[in-house]
């Protein structure tokens, strides 16, 4: 058709971009780029990294989305943009363009790569959770195709390197000097900050320990991050680079996944006892990187003028045993827990609690389990009248063997139990003691009387 004019109506073709490859990205993954071209656009060099023909590319985008590393990416060219802008004023282009909103998407910064674990230690005592997140890290690392490091501030701490590679790490970031003998806040803040700034990892993870929570929240400030708290699941959206952070919410009704999209690391805490213990393996070894703390002790407020150890007690830490008898609401009442305190000193354990047990004045807040309370993770664990709240499952559901004895049929509680009891515990659990006893006495027909008491 002809204008008016005689000349022809000049129509704008909707530009598709072009794809490219972002310098430094690529991680040569055997290219997967290559093979998903439908376009034959792609060869790889002797890199293993791809070069793109323009010409041939019909910028379908495969490549992008198939790329592990994320590092081929789509854009417009300026004239290209300058089309669409056009477009957009004259109506064809929709502001609402997919293409387009992708392009506006804002993202990440895509140059941290690597997962970090913070290692914790007071005087050269290592926290145990720090051989936690290294186990759940190696996963993470393994999913994103990158190293796990660790990173560990103290004096004299050459140990922790080496049991760090024997936990699984690639690679050790190391400050070793005196003015990080104790833990304060603003030399490892600043030791923290200044190693991620230099290094940028994508993900970090702390224990949601009191030291942990205290650094953790302070480096993701510093840095303008986001920190997810006491996560009891970490896995990777492995397409989009994401560490999925799962944690209860509201109230523990719910279970979350929480995604940090814009900003980077991705910085996650996670309690002791959540996550398992990975294996130990002798003589692994890694690359060691030292670094320095540009701090002196004038510079840092807080002074440590003397350490005071906690007097042994007889406190109990449920959270590393083996065995756990739990009473709940069911009990009734406080005298009703000797019955626990029998049934668990015969199996070498001891006694813990729901917080329904805990704020009827019933047991000790150190012996509560759940999302308020403590994570445990023994061997067994024997729920007595204990409902199964969800706050309350949070806290036990990765115990070995559960087993619930309730006279609810609907209990959730029987929804994690390996075996469940239906009836009145008050009838059940004593004749588990008396079967107990039996088993024993036939097993040591000389013994006076079997194991028994508790520590509380
Ligand atoms: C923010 C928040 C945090 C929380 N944190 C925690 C936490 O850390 N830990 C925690 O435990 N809870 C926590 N809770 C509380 C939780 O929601 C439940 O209220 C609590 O776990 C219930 O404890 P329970 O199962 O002992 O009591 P109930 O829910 O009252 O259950 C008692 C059970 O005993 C059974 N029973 C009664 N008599 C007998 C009998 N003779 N024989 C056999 N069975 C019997 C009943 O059938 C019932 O199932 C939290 C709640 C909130 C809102």
């Amino acid at each position: 058709m002809k204008e008016a004019s005689g000349t022809p109506e000049k129509k704008l073709k909707k530009p598709r971009g072009k794809v490219r490859l972002i310098p430094g990205k690529c991680i040569a993954c055997g290219a997967r780029c290559e093979s998903e071209c439908p376009a034959d656009s792609i060869v790889m060099n002797d890199k293993g990294e791809p070069v793109i023909d323009l010409a041939k590319c019909i910028s379908c985008r495969k490549c992008v989305k198939v790329c592990p590393a994320q590092a081929i990416e789509h854009f417009y060219s300026e004239e290209e943009l300058a089309v669409l802008e056009e477009l957009k004023k004259s109506g064809v282009v929709k502001p609402t363009d997919k293409d387009e909103e992708e392009a506006a998407e804002p993202r990440a910064d895509q140059s941290y790569r690597g997962v970090w674990v913070f290692v914790e230690q007071e005087d050269g005592m290592v926290a145990p959770v720090s051989w936690e997140l290294l186990g759940v890290g190696r996963t993470l690392a393994n999913d994103l195709g990158v190293e796990l490091a660790a990173f560990v501030f103290g004096s004299k701490i050459d140990h922790l390197i080496n049991e760090s590679f024997c936990y699984g790490a690639d690679k050790v970031y190391c400050i070793d000097q005196p003015i990080l003998r104790h833990y304060r806040t603003q030399p490892y803040l600043k030791a923290t900050v200044d190693l991620i700034r230099k290094h940028k990892p994508e993900v970090v993870l702390m224990g949601a320990t009191g030291l942990g929570r205290d650094l953790a929240g302070a480096v993701a400030t510093v840095l303008e991050t986001g920190l997810t708290a006491d996560c009891t699941g970490l896995t990777i959206d492995k397409e989009n680079r994401l560490l999925e952070q799962t944690r209860p919410a509201f109230g523990g009704n719910i279970m979350a996944t929480i995604l940090n999209k814009l900003h980077r690391p991705q910085m996650a805490s996670v309690r002791p006892h959540v996550m398992p213990m990975p294996e130990r393996i002798d003589g692994r070894t890694g690359q060691v990187v030292w670094d320095v703390l540009d701090m002196a002790e004038d510079d840092i407020d807080t002074k440590v003028l003397e350490v005071l150890l906690e007097k042994a007690t007889d406190h109990v830490d449920i959270s590393g045993m083996e065995v756990l008898v739990a009473g709940g609401r069911g009990m009734l009442g406080p005298e009703n827990f000797k019955l626990l305190d029998e049934l668990a000193g015969l199996l070498k354990g001891t006694t813990a609690s729901s917080r329904a047990g805990v704020d009827a004045g019933w047991m000790p807040y150190e012996r509560q389990v759940g999302q308020t309370g403590k994570t445990v993770r023994p061997k067994l664990y024997i729920a007595c009248g204990i409902s199964g709240a969800i706050q309350h499952l949070v806290g036990m559901q990765d115990s070995e063997l559960i087993i619930a004895i309730n006279r609810d049929k609907g209990a959730p509680i029987f929804e994690v139990s390996h075996f469940g009891i239906q009836g009145d515990l008050f009838t059940i659990v004593p004749a588990i003691v008396e079967e107990l006893k039996e088993f024993i006495r036939d097993q040591n027909p000389y013994a006076k009387s079997p194991v028994g008491g508790d520590t509380r």
